[in-house]
């Protein structure tokens, strides 16, 4: 058996025989190609070290989970409170969790109340979909295109890329797919597969950082209630101050029936999901005796990852994140925009607060084949992205990457603690790869024939 202090102590090359022999090997291949898994020592708010005392800045930010920054220590501290409690109290009630529920409902839009915990994103929109099910019994859930609401079967099938879906197909029945930001063909499927919900992104996160029409998520509210279905609004990665408001779908003052929270509400400690709810979904879900028990999760709730949401959600609100990340975005989405008019590679720079975008223009398979040296079968035209992410971290240790449903898009979703130099820091950087590298080919020369090929094959 290997302690846990010489797992501590493993270097690179361990790290990755071990990661390639017992977990996934695809994957120790892609992060090796970049020379991404660099061995990291130290996490502090939104810095990293390597083993060798190099600082990074992370601006990735573990996709949402860490707006707080890493190792926040209000968190910390509140974990040590609770160190000699009972952690999984199931047949009792845990009164961290009935205060986190209490807190979440009184910082929620609209009459959302009822709280179901949970230990991740994808269970939070399990959740959502079991309750809106139970709820209208109606089956059928509408969901958009480019969507991303997690790899649990139920959250697949609301997910909308084909590439994660066809490997598991069949997938749960009933869900259709409609074009993100389109309120007529919304209203056109609703009606058409009378269906009971309709789940969607107030900003697509993974599908590329795309944010939708103004007025489209107003409109899908109007829409939805008269059609008899529920909203869903899974807020997983735009919620708790991301995008410059706690929650996203306040941006149009909308109130959801349903809306799931994940990722920052741990305090990017503990995994901690949940589902809220309004009074009238709950009650026609689970309310009485004979439901209570129709959807349950051995450690949702568990006391240490209670007090992480606590102290996550308060230390969020005390410190006026929301206002940081609306500020620190604006001044970064400025720069990048001033970087966008100089390079012709930069298609378009997109997002609301600290949740932010980069879309590369895409090269043709041709130019592509040229710099590798080699026929790229499997082709995805999504390789700019990643090229930029590579030198970001190995040129100037800023960690980002691309988003799931979208690899030509760079995201930068920093803790939101970071600072405007840190910002600069960025900008600047971005901006150097690009003055010494204006095209893909260049890019892919810098990064190295074999890098390419290896992208090449990630698929
Ligand atoms: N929903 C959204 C909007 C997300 O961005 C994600 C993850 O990125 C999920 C759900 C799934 O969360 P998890 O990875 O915790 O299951």
């Amino acid at each position: 058996m290997i302690t846990v202090d010489q797992a501590l102590n493993m270097n690179r090359g361990e790290i990755r025989r071990l990661s390639s022999e017992y977990m996934n090997p695809g994957l120790v291949t892609m992060l090796t190609v970049l020379d991404f898994d660099k061995r990291f020592t130290r996490a502090e708010a939104q810095y990293m070290w390597d083993h060798e005392g190099n600082r990074y800045l992370d601006c990735l930010g573990a996709y949402g989970a860490l707006n707080l920054g890493h190792n926040p220590p209000q968190v910390l501290e509140t974990l040590e409170k609770v160190r000699s409690r009972p952690n999984l109290l199931q047949a009792s009630l845990n009164p961290l969790a009935a205060a986190l529920a209490h807190n979440l409902a009184s910082v929620a839009p609209g009459r959302l109340k009822h709280c179901f915990f949970c230990n991740s994103g994808a269970e939070a929109v399990e959740g959502a979909l079991k309750l809106a099910r139970a709820a209208t019994g109606k089956t059928a859930i509408v969901y958009c295109h480019g969507s991303f609401h997690g790899k649990t079967l139920g959250a697949l099938s609301v997910t909308g890329r084909k590439k994660y879906q066809a490997p598991f197909e069949p997938l749960v029945p009933g869900c259709e797919a409609v074009p993100y930001g389109d309120a007529d063909v919304l209203q056109e499927a609703l009606k058409r597969t009378g269906a009971g919900a309709f789940i969607v992104e107030p900003i697509q996160g993974e599908g590329g950082v795309v944010v939708p029409p103004d007025g489209y998520l107003a409109k899908a509210r109007e829409i939805t209630s008269r059609a008899g279905a529920l909203l869903i609004v899974d807020e997983v990665q735009t919620g708790l101050g991301r995008t410059g408001t706690l929650f996203a779908c306040e941006h149009e003052s909308i109130e959801p029936d349903i809306l799931c929270l994940a990722k920052s509400l741990g305090g990017g400690i503990m995994p901690v999901g949940a589902t809220l709810a309004t009074p009238e979904v709950w009650r026609r879900a689970y309310g009485g005796l004979n439901r209570s028990l129709l959807h349950t999760s051995t450690f949702g709730g568990n006391t240490w990852a209670m007090a992480a949401g606590l102290a996550a959600l308060q230390a969020i609100i005390e410190n006026n994140l929301p206002r940081t990340a609306a500020e620190r975005g604006e001044f970064l989405m400025t720069q990048l925009r001033a970087l966008a008019s100089r390079h012709r590679i930069i298609k378009e720079v997109r997002g609301r607060g600290l949740l932010v975008g980069i879309e590369f223009a895409q090269e043709p398979a041709s130019v592509l084949e040229r710099v590798a040296a080699r026929p790229l079968e499997q082709f995805k035209e999504e390789y700019t992205a990643s090229l930029v992410a590579g030198l970001m971290l190995n040129r100037h240790r800023i960690i980002t990457a691309y988003t799931l449903n979208n690899p030509n898009v760079i995201r930068l979703e920093p803790p939101l603690v970071v600072s405007r130099e840190d910002l600069e820091h960025v900008a600047s950087a971005i901006g150097d790869i690009l003055e010494k590298h204006p095209s893909f080919a260049s890019l892919a020369l810098a990064t190295g024939r074999s890098t390419l090929s290896g992208l090449a094959h990630r698929e």
